[in-house]
């Protein structure tokens, strides 16, 4: 049994659509995956047909921005069933909002005197759920980068010139909902919370007490060490430690399904962690 809990597709800011990416998680014999498009489910109905075609296991997911007291924090949440419901009547807002975000984004590149346009990056990401890796392909393309790395180096990342905020959910708030919603909260690749790993366990403690109820250990670009420490921590708090690859192909050209940077290994009863959490909603 192999997994992989942190999938991207062209639904959000994958490079492969999402019958693909089931598809190429089969061929490299995963049996559970999980799509966790940011913001949006738009993807899980195409995989879900894909993964009964492949007989592979297919969790609903999403990836949410959320501001908490570390600053900024992406949130994996599972279980999450395409239709209406508390946290996914939500979902249009953040759209929105990331909307806002990427034409000010477009704006910015402008004001900086890239010959950008916005239309451009609709048309890198095929129209659907528009990220800052579109923006960043569009500046490979035309020559001002060299790779996508460097466009979020340069300009693109938190703090860099092109940067710009947008609407995100109170974490609590996405907590609550995603609960409410029949769906787990899950702490994604912890290293981007805004706390220093002297701070984890407190850190994990506070969201632990906040009704998240995993995080994410397995990432692939952690080292086999730091997977290690984030599961005990994660033991020691009452969580599932989870992982992924973060695949989002040809727009993350490091990181491939189930094997992230080469050496990931989701342990399998991961998923029966996660039902379980499940059941204790
Ligand atoms: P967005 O949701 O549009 O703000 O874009 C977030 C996505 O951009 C993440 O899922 C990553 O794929 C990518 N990303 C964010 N920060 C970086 C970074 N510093 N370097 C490379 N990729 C990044
Ligand atoms: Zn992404
Ligand atoms: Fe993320
Ligand atoms: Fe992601």
């Amino acid at each position: 049994m192999t997994v992989d809990l942190h999938l991207h597709s062209t639904a959000s800011d994958g490079g492969d659509a999402p019958a693909d990416v089931v598809k190429q998680a089969a061929a490299a014999g995963l049996t559970t995956i999980a799509l966790t498009d940011h913001d949006n489910l738009d993807g899980i109905a195409e995989a879900r047909a894909g993964a009964r075609e492949h007989g592979i296991d297919l969790i609903p997911g999403s990836e949410l921005s959320v501001e908490w007291t570390g600053g900024a924090m992406h949130m994996l949440v599972y279980f999450l069933e395409p239709g209406p419901g508390p946290l996914q009547d939500r979902l249009g807002e953040l759209q929105e909002g990331r909307r806002q975000r990427n034409l000010r984004v477009a704006d910015i590149l402008g004001d900086l005197g890239f010959d950008i346009t916005y239309d451009e990056v609709v048309e890198e990401a095929e129209g659907r759920g528009i990220g800052r890796p579109h923006f960043a392909a569009v500046m490979v393309r035309k020559g001002y980068v060299r790779s996508i790395q460097e466009a979020f180096d340069l300009y693109l990342g938190a703090g860099k010139p092109a940067y710009a905020e947008r609407v995100r959910l109170d974490y609590l708030d996405a907590i609550a909902l995603a609960r409410a919603s029949g769906a787990v909260p899950v702490v994604a690749h912890p290293h981007t919370i805004g706390v220093s790993a002297d701070d984890y366990a407190q850190a994990f403690r506070e969201l632990a007490d906040a009704g998240v109820m995993g995080i994410e250990a397995h990432y692939s670009e952690y080292a086999p060490e730091m997977r290690r420490h984030l599961a005990s921590l994660a033991a020691e708090h009452g969580l599932v430690a989870t992982g992924g690859s973060d695949y989002h192909g040809r727009f993350k050209p490091s990181t491939s399904i189930g094997r992230g940077r080469g050496d990931l290994r989701v342990p399998p009863e991961t998923v029966d962690r996660l039902q379980e959490a499940r059941s204790r909603l």
